[in-house]
């Protein structure tokens, strides 16, 4: 059994906690949270790849309450495999601070697997251009509109992680 390290990084409400419920428990809750502190999930994984089967706990850090206490931060993404990115399609600010969590990943350790969800795509109609983002670093994997309320594409953001740390075992 492979146990390996994952974190979440964002600005604050834009989701995080809510994709790992969503993705670990299967529920989503409006409550709104303001500890500071760490919560760390894990999901059992087995994972196919050549014909061999993987079995993996992904261990999901969850930073929360104010992330943009900077110092802190860093400290909590040693360790990780890879990282998800996550921004609010319904605040700017949120998707325009992508680029410096990638920075902040990235001094962390240099070449680790990064997909960054578009979160609460459920309130949003406008189609958003989602490729240009891949620009940013060439260790960004992928790139998804999620949704932690409907159940929109958050599975499909840790398995593809997954797969990738599998991957480069
Ligand atoms: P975090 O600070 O990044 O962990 O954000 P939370 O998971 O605590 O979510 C912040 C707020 O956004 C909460 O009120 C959630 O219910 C809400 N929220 C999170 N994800 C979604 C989503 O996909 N759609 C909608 N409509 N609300 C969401």
């Amino acid at each position: 059994m492979f146990n390996y390290k994952i974190v979440l990084v964002g600005d604050f409400g834009v989701g995080k906690t809510s994709l790992i419920k969503r993705y670990v428990d299967n529920s989503f809750s409006d409550e709104y949270k303001s500890s500071i502190g760490v919560a760390i999930s894990k999901k059992l994984l087995s994972t196919l790849v050549n014909d061999k089967t993987y079995d993996s706990t992904m261990m999901i850090w969850d930073i929360e309450g104010k992330t943009d206490f900077k110092p802190i931060l860093s400290h909590y993404l040693s360790g990780a495999k890879g990282f998800i990115i996550v921004a609010d399609l319904t605040r700017e600010n949120t998707i325009n601070s992508i680029k410096e969590h990638i920075e902040l990943c990235e001094k962390t350790a240099s070449n680790l697997p990064i997909c960054i969800a578009f979160n609460k795509s459920d309130l949003v109609d406008d189609e958003i251009e989602l490729e240009s983002f891949r620009n940013l670093s060439s260790n960004v994997i992928a790139l998804f509109k999620t949704s932690a309320k409907d159940d929109n594409g958050v599975s499909e953001l840790f398995e593809i992680l997954n797969n990738e740390i599998i991957k480069r075992l």
